[in-house]
């Protein structure tokens, strides 16, 4: 019999995968001795389970549940419904990775008007009758939005007018008999909406509650975070059902959120945050700005001391930055969770930089440690110094995201996606933000809040995203409703620009200009393991010598793709190649080419020399002719002129190069199979600037490597590569120079992966184009295919989009059978992919595992590429 249940007392830290981090964790801590409140968790197992069954759970499930619920109340002394000693629960979520904020948690499970009558008789503190109604009307509140799905706002609502007749501003101020009428109103707002009673049963709002935690697995902003990270969606979620502590009891207790390290620096300090009187959703949705967690020294010097003495332990223990909740209730201190903290990429290099320093974490520890994805935002812009200097900040709230934004200013996160979707740059000001909020947070350049400290959800989120956020900056009037704030005595409306830095928390009127990042540091130093650690090369898609210098800078081994066709739309040369689309004879068409000649020659050999010798491979022409003809009427007359051809003939041959299946049409190598002199001056082109570069730098290993697009079967290949032979060799020849070169493919096409032997015997190399071997593949056009994704992710077809990541079961076995059968046929034959995936960590790793030579990617994935690859093989390793 499967086990659904498992007591804190039973599990342990390596049991992540069925009892979800959260679970794990507190599991380790009980076994550390720590003091957490005792409870259970039920497994993901169980999740997985509850969406077999139909999203229900199962009656041996909720079985087992109460075994441990009575457990639960046996070690507490408390008991569900008593009306002595009851017991009160919080539910929360816990998956194998952690996804903040993106489920669900309910806390004050438990509650209902007898429980609530017990409790008060109990104590006649007055000041506790008023923290038992205002848990009530909480429970009530977030039970119904959570588990019933009943709009918060109606809630709200009637808290408003509540405080409109009190003639009061803030929640604090209602007393218990406001707060114990609300909680009235509330279940007759329940009632209301959904024709059943508010369920005052514990066991039928505890299952309620697990049931809602299992649905928030398949929430909308769940899935969106699960794709952006790699999360599967078959691990599901675990639940932990743990009594409760009250951090709001009375004024001997709070609630905090803390960090062992620096979560935005990586600096050595314990960092945090502390409210006295609160419950944990007060601090985390940033509804009250908190205090800095060393003023929790002065008000609980002794839960301090212990927090203090636990944070080392932990971080001891788990050899790791630590993200801790906590709460103290009455003075004494308890542990709600613990995790490995998300952080920066920069904290995230510093501390990996630390504990190898620190004697704690071995160089591929290190390595390891580090999300590639999350380096992306190092290479993100920051202010020009100069204009930073010169601009004098209006505002200032905390930096809770390094980096710098501007853009115009919008209130709300649907604004932010609309007003991207229209090309304009955006930095969202909110009160504060919530986890509907991701999507819209995703499209703006930054976030701006009023509210919140640096764990609120806003701060959280944009780190994790690498998003610039600026949070808490309470100076800021806001008037979301009619899309107005003021800072400063300054008004701001939707549209205004804005700058903000996330690093230093100030904000500006108007667009600071931005530069790139520059590079250093600990950067450097991980980087530097990654490269002792990885086998796979990392080379770059670049097209210009700016790109391949960037590429250089950060790391990249050569050129893995040089896509031509874009230097044929610059003005100088789109009249001469136009000529050549209309010409009427191969020799019409050689002369045109030739004056583009010198123009490509020119350009590979700055490529050349930016590649200082490493290898530089370029691909020939590859997109349909027709997406180089002129579309407007004026550059059709200008064209017919210069052609000395009448209009008309000219829009003939336009129409006549008009395909129903471009991707599927004359491009690629069928372009060199059609008209040769193409490949041809392309040939020289790269012998000629080779062969310069070579006398320039004798030192230099120039061995050019030229790539042919498209090819799906040998004879087709065969056929190009003669003419590449022949027209390189008279060129080595004719100029009275030595080189080597190579002519290898592409491997875009299913048949020539299932042809792999074949074309292998005239290939020196192999590159897998994954971005046309998808489209290929899947029959999905890489253009438009993001218009029905979408509803496969809703329908749980597909989890990630194929274009971003491998396919690793359907692409990449025919990548595996085209190494497979290529190899032994050429043992010289190298190979590598230079389709988007070539930059993705995932994709990376599938690369590695089926023994590829290099990968290839844009210049900025080039760290990331290099960092997952060296990841890919430490994990080989092990
Ligand atoms: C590919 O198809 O993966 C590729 C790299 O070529 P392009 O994107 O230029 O078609
Ligand atoms: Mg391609």
């Amino acid at each position: 019999m499967t086990k659904y249940v498992y007591h804190f007392r039973e599990g342990n830290a390596q049991m992540r995968n069925l009892l979800g981090g959260k679970g794990a964790n507190l599991a380790e801590m009980t076994r550390l001795g720590m003091p957490i409140p005792q409870g259970f968790t039920v497994t993901t197992e169980a999740c997985t389970k509850y969406y077999e069954d139909g999203r229900k759970i199962n009656d041996e499930i909720m079985a087992e549940v109460m075994e441990y619920v009575a457990k639960m109340e046996e070690i507490n002394g408390k008991k569900f419904g008593d009306k002595k000693n009851p017991l009160l629960v919080s539910v929360r979520s816990g998956a194998r990775a952690s996804m903040p904020g993106m489920m669900d948690t309910i806390l004050n499970l438990g509650l209902n008007d007898e429980v609530v009558a017990t409790m008060i008789a109990g104590n006649p503190d007055p000041k506790f009758e008023r923290f038992v109604y205002d848990s009530y009307r909480r429970f009530i509140q977030m039970f119904s939005d959570v588990v019933m799905e009943v709009g918060k706002k109606y809630f709200e609502q009637l808290i408003d007018k509540m405080k409109e007749e009190k003639g009061v501003k803030f929640d604090v101020e209602l007393d218990a008999a406001d707060l114990k009428k609300l909680a009235g109103q509330f279940k007759a707002e329940y009632k209301e909406k959904l024709g059943t009673d508010f369920p005052s049963d514990p066991v039928e709002q505890l299952k309620l509650a697990i049931e809602a935690v299992f649905r928030s697995w398949d929430n909308p902003r769940a899935n969106v975070y699960r794709r952006d990270n790699d999360i599967p969606y078959s691990w599901g979620t675990a639940v932990n059902v743990m009594p409760m502590v009250f951090g709001n009891l009375n004024d001997n207790s709070g609630t905090g959120v803390a960090f062992t390290r620096d979560p935005a620096t990586g600096e050595k300090k314990l960092m945090g945050e502390f409210l006295t009187n609160a419950q944990g959703e007060d601090v985390v949705a940033g509804v009250r700005t908190p205090m800095p967690i060393s003023q929790m020294e002065e008000k609980f010097p002794e839960a301090f001391a212990e927090f203090v003495d636990v944070c080392k332990k932990l971080e001891e223990h788990y050899r790791d930055m630590q993200d801790m909740e906590f709460t103290v209730e009455n003075g004494k201190l308890y542990m709600l969770q613990c995790r490995s903290g998300k952080r920066t990429a920069q904290a995230a290099l510093k501390i990996a930089c630390d504990l190898v320093d620190e004697g704690v974490r071995t160089e591929a520890e290190a390595v390891a440690m580090i999300d590639p994805r999350n380096l992306d935002t190092l290479l993100h812009p920051q202010f020009d110094a100069a204009a930073l200097k010169a601009a004098v900040p209006m505002g200032k709230g905390l930096g809770a995201s390094p980096g710098a934004a501007c853009g115009k200013i919008v209130f709300s996160a649907e604004d932010a996606e609309a007003w991207k979707a229209r090309g304009e740059k955006v930095v969202l000001v909110r009160l504060e933000t919530s986890p509907e909020d991701i999507t819209g947070m995703k499209a703006a350049q930054g976030i701006l809040t009023v509210r919140g400290g640096m764990t609120s959800h806003a701060a959280v989120v944009a780190r994790g995203m690498g998003t610039c956020c600026v949070s808490g900056c309470s100076a800021i009037t806001m008037d979301e409703e009619n899309k107005v704030f003021t800072l400063a005595g300054e008004t701001f409306r939707e549209g205004d620009p804005i700058s903000i830095d996330g690093t230093t928390g100030n904000i500006y009127k108007g667009i600071i200009p931005t530069v790139d990042a520059s590079i250093a540091g600990e950067f450097g130093r991980i980087m530097g393991w990654a490269d002792k650690f990885r086998r796979l090369k990392v080379r770059t898609n670049a097209d210009t010598p700016r790109d391949a210098k960037k590429a250089r800078e950060l790391g990249a081994e050569g050129i893995g793709l040089c896509r031509t066709e874009h230097m044929f739309f610059e003005a100088d040369r789109i009249a001469a190649f136009r000529e050549m689309i209309c010409a009427d004879t191969a020799e019409e068409r050689e002369v045109a080419l030739a004056k583009i000649l010198p123009y490509q020659q020119g350009d590979f050999e700055q490529l050349y020399e930016a590649l200082e010798g490493c290898p530089v491979c370029i691909r020939f022409l590859d997109p349909p002719l027709h997406e180089f003809v002129p579309t407007e009427e004026a550059d059709i007359e200008l064209l017919a002129k210069a052609q000395n051809k009448p209009v008309e003939d000219i829009k003939a041959l336009i129409a006549s190069l008009h395909e129903f299946n471009p991707m599927m049409g004359h491009r690629g190598c069928r372009l060199a199979v059609t008209y040769p002199e193409i490949a041809k001056m392309q040939t020289r082109a790269v012998i000629r600037a080779a062969i310069n570069t070579m006398k320039k730098h004798p030192d230099w290993n120039v061995r050019p490597e030229i790539m042919i697009p498209l090819t799906c079967d040998v004879k087709e290949l065969k056929f190009v590569k003669k003419v590449v032979v022949e027209t390189a060799d008279e060129e080595i020849k004719a100029a009275g120079a030595e080189m080597e070169y190579e002519v290898g493919t592409m491997v875009e096409i299913p048949r020539a992966c299932l042809t792999a032997d074949e074309i292998a015997k005239e290939a020196d190399f192999f590159c897998f184009g994954t971005n046309d071997l998808t489209q290929m593949t899947f029959g999905f056009s890489r253009d438009d295919s993001g218009k029905f994704l979408k509803d496969y992710y809703d329908k749980k077809i597909f989890e990630s989009d194929p274009f971003a990541r491998l396919d690793q079961d359907g692409v990449g076995k025919l990548m595996k059978m085209a190494v497979t059968l290529g190899r032994p046929v050429n043992p010289k034959l190298h190979v590598g992919i230079c389709g988007e995936h070539g930059g993705d960590p995932t994709s990376v790793e599938f690369c590695h595992k089926i023994g590829l030579d290099y990968v290839s990617c844009s210049p900025f994935r080039v760290p990331i590429a290099r960092l997952a690859a060296a990841q890919a093989a430490i994990k080989e390793m092990k």
